[in-house]
């Protein structure tokens, strides 16, 4: 690994850590090293870091395994961390464009940017995403969604990188959107940007929106602990909050993992969680849900790492 760091530290253009914690990259706090970390800060950069990974492997007959992260709040990273390298994208593909009725945006803007700049320029369709705090490359990964909205709605297409390094666009409809599923975790794809499709809309009246929204955001979810956003998936035709409130688990704790008193459906990091502490706390919930009231939960955060 170190060959490899002194290789990418020699290329890249970006930035190159060694042993970095992921609990500075995760909105949980929670997760060891990964083994090596880059943050390249160009398409160029991205392509010839995967290129070197994948060289460096073959050259040694071995597996080096990579994983791309955005703003690291749908995550829950083990304690032992991540073995191989972690690309993070963020702030050097940020930038977003507006034109007509088309907001085009990089993968490492963040949800709450595109909705305010959508805002700015009179253009309705990303009120939902104010407040998420993942990136446009996580979402799009997540199809994610809230309050009736949801990224497959207002997608058009995805600009992607495959890991020889080729881009293609692909549209909404090859992009294979389910409930908190995409291409995404079905194929090897980096997101690089998103092209939506808006509407003109009033300006107040979208502003209104955003901030009722961030107003119901801000009394009903523990916005302000460390988390990952809602725990688990919504079983068909039942809510988790709700069922985990009936169950009698809020406020249950296992180490420094708690069942938000806020919201039930959230997992909040109250002091030093480890990822073993909040693993536990969710199959305690998942068998006391489905012994109580024969309901299936599966997790929507990504357990990743060496478990
Ligand atoms: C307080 C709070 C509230 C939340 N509320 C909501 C909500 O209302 N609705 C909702 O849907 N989610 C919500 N979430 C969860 C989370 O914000 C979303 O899932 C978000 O889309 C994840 O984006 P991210 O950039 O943080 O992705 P990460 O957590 O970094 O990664 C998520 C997945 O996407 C992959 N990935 C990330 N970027 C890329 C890329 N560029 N190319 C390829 N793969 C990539 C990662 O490998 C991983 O599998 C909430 C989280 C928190 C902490």
């Amino acid at each position: 690994m170190r060959e490899l760091y002194n290789a990418l530290k020699a290329t890249s253009t970006g930035e190159v850590l060694w042993q970095e914690p992921m609990k500075d990259h995760t909105t949980f706090k929670i997760g060891g090293p990964s083994d090596i970390m880059v943050i390249p800060n160009s398409i160029e950069d991205l392509r010839q870091v995967i290129k070197l990974i994948k060289e460096e492997a073959a050259k040694k007959f071995i597996e080096i395994p990579f994983m791309i992260i955005g703003a690291g709040s749908n995550l829950l990273v083990s304690d032992k961390g991540i073995r191989g390298v972690v690309i993070k994208i963020n702030k050097s593909f940020s930038n977003i464009t507006v034109k007509g009725t088309t907001l085009i945006s990089e993968a490492g803007a963040t949800l709450t940017a595109i909705s305010r700049a959508a805002q700015n320029s009179g253009l309705t369709g990303l009120e939902f995403a104010v407040g998420i705090p993942g990136t446009v490359g996580g979402a799009m990964v997540m199809n994610a969604g809230a309050y009736g909205g949801e990224i497959k709605n207002v997608l058009k297409s995805a600009k992607v990188m495959d890991l020889k390094g080729n881009i293609k666009v692909l549209s909404n409809s090859d992009l294979h959107f389910g409930y908190r599923h995409s291409l995404f975790m079905e194929e090897s794809l980096v997101a690089l940007e998103a092209t939506f499709s808006l509407e003109a809309g009033d300006k107040e009246e979208i502003a209104a929106r955003m901030s009722e929204l961030t107003k119901q955001r801000t009394s009903k979810q523990p916005i302000n602990m460390p988390c990952a956003g809602s725990v688990f998936k919504r079983p068909p035709d039942n809510f988790v909050g709700p069922l985990v409130e009936k169950a009698g688990l809020k406020g249950y704790r296992i180490g420094g993992a708690e069942v938000s008193i806020k919201h039930a459906g959230f997992i909040v990091n109250v002091g030093g969680a480890t990822c073993k502490d909040v693993v536990d706390l969710i199959k305690h919930i998942q068998d006391t849900i489905k012994e109580k009231f024969g309901v299936s939960l599966e997790p929507e955060v990504r357990v990743v790492g060496e478990l």
